[in-house]
């Protein structure tokens, strides 16, 4: 069986047995939790964590070093920006227009809060363009920053460029690294099925499913505007003939995960596989955009935030005034490229949202139950978005002008050295 299917039946197993320990032995929920599968899920999402760095610094470093000029970067860049933007305002305007659709919130709806609000973030949006440029480089790499670490990587690339023959040491160990933390992602991805059983026989166990009660109607329609916007980037991908089917098929692995995991993080590294061993994706794309749109691309956060704020909204009995949707939108957008891409993150976000938009923070404590399982649903969708636009950039490029990266033998030709 591949990756995906196990992972898969390792879901449903998790959920299944979360829900009947839930019920059966209530009262061993707490110690089952604590000491077995809390621990089990955490320490398979560490360890993919662990190759993140070492795969995004080396495969970014080996990717841009073959790109003649920077010019190509900076063009490669600024169509995935774009490309961002523009399908980022889609997915809020979805989640607004699903909400206002489906209207999943009524204000006779007796909800009761189920934990402290988030604080919401400071955001500076100077200091945090400041803090894009690492210090020193291995703080870079040390603090799991992913912006930090594409900026060293690509000032390590210039670096080499420019010193020629000198770097050809470097660019060799550089491949090692490479080379040696993508067989121990092999290793570590054996785990993930008992990973991810863990990770959602945890919450499952602990929340049981009595949650979902009058929240069922928003859950629902959470989920199927996420699934109209991956329905959206497989029609893109249609029209760009970038072979949907085959874009699904590729990348299954990394999307079972995202949604196991929650962590668009610990999908990372396997969309990095996926993009290059099973759609045949350019090494050089690959390793810039996915790390990029790891860092940036938050669809499922804005396509449930926008959802969200609507649903909140209808709660409150709070009128839908154009300036309001306007807040909505703005807020969203911004904050969703600010997303840490780690389980939970989300719900610290919803609560700038509420804030910028006037409306009423407790609301956030409403959502907090159900947060962790959308939370599977929106990263799914944000590490489809992220890989779709990969993807859509290589047909943008119809003529590549690097040479394929390649990664052995170990002693390498730099063809620029
Ligand atoms: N958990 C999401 C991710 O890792 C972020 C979020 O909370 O929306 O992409």
């Amino acid at each position: 069986m591949n990756l995906s299917t196990l992972v898969l039946l390792a879901l449903a197993a998790g959920m299944t047995f979360g829900a009947i320990w839930h019920e059966a032995f209530p009262t061993w929920v707490e110690p089952l939790n604590i000491y077995l599968l809390a621990p089990l899920g955490q320490a398979f999402v560490r360890l993919i964590q662990f190759v993140v760095v070492p795969i995004v610094f080396s495969s970014l470093i080996l990717a841009l070093t073959r790109i003649p000029n920077a010019s190509q970067v900076g063009r490669y860049t600024a169509k995935l920006l774009l490309g961002y933007i523009l399908t980022s305002i889609l997915a809020v305007g979805l989640g607004i227009v699903a909400a206002m659709v489906i209207h999943p919130g009524t204000a006779a709806m007796d909800l009761s809060p189920t934990q402290l609000p988030a604080q919401a973030p400071e955001t500076d949006l100077i200091a945090w363009l400041v803090g894009l440029i690492p210090t020193n480089p291995l703080e870079a790499l040390a603090s799991g920053n992913l912006l930090q670490t594409i900026f060293a990587s690509a000032l390590f690339a210039i670096g080499i460029q420019q010193a020629g023959i000198g770097a050809r040491p470097f660019v060799a160990s550089i491949e090692s690294i490479y080379i040696i933390s993508e067989k121990i992602l092999g290793l570590i991805l054996y785990l993930a099925p008992v990973g991810v059983f863990a990770l959602m026989s945890s919450v499952i166990a602990v929340q049981g499913i009595s949650f979902v009660g009058q929240l069922l109607t928003y859950m629902v329609g959470v989920v199927l505007a996420i699934l109209l916007m991956i329905g959206f980037y497989g029609l893109m991908l249609g029209i760009w003939q970038a072979k949907p089917l085959h874009f699904f098929r590729s990348f299954a692995p990394s999307f079972t995960l995202a949604f196991g995991t929650a962590s668009s993080n610990a999908a990372l590294p396997v969309a990095l596989q996926n993009a290059r061993e099973h759609y045949g994706l350019s090494p050089t794309i690959a390793s810039l955009a996915i790390p990029l749109g790891t860092a940036l691309k938050r669809d499922g956060m804005a396509v449930g935030q926008g959802f969200n704020a609507l649903f909140v909204a209808q709660l409150y009995d709070v009128p839908l005034t154009p300036s309001l949707l306007l807040a909505v939108v703005l807020s969203t957008l911004l904050v969703s490229f600010s997303t840490a891409g780690v389980p939970g993150a989300g719900i610290v976000m919803m609560a700038t949202i509420f804030t910028a938009s006037g409306l009423p923070l407790e609301a956030v404590a409403i959502l907090a139950g159900v947060d962790r399982l959308m939370d599977s649903f929106h990263t799914l969708l944000n590490v489809v978005g992220n890989t779709a636009h990969a993807v859509m950039l290589e047909r943008w490029e119809p003529q590549p002008s690097v040479a394929p990266l390649q990664v052995l033998p170990v002693t390498p030709e730099v063809d620029r050295l």
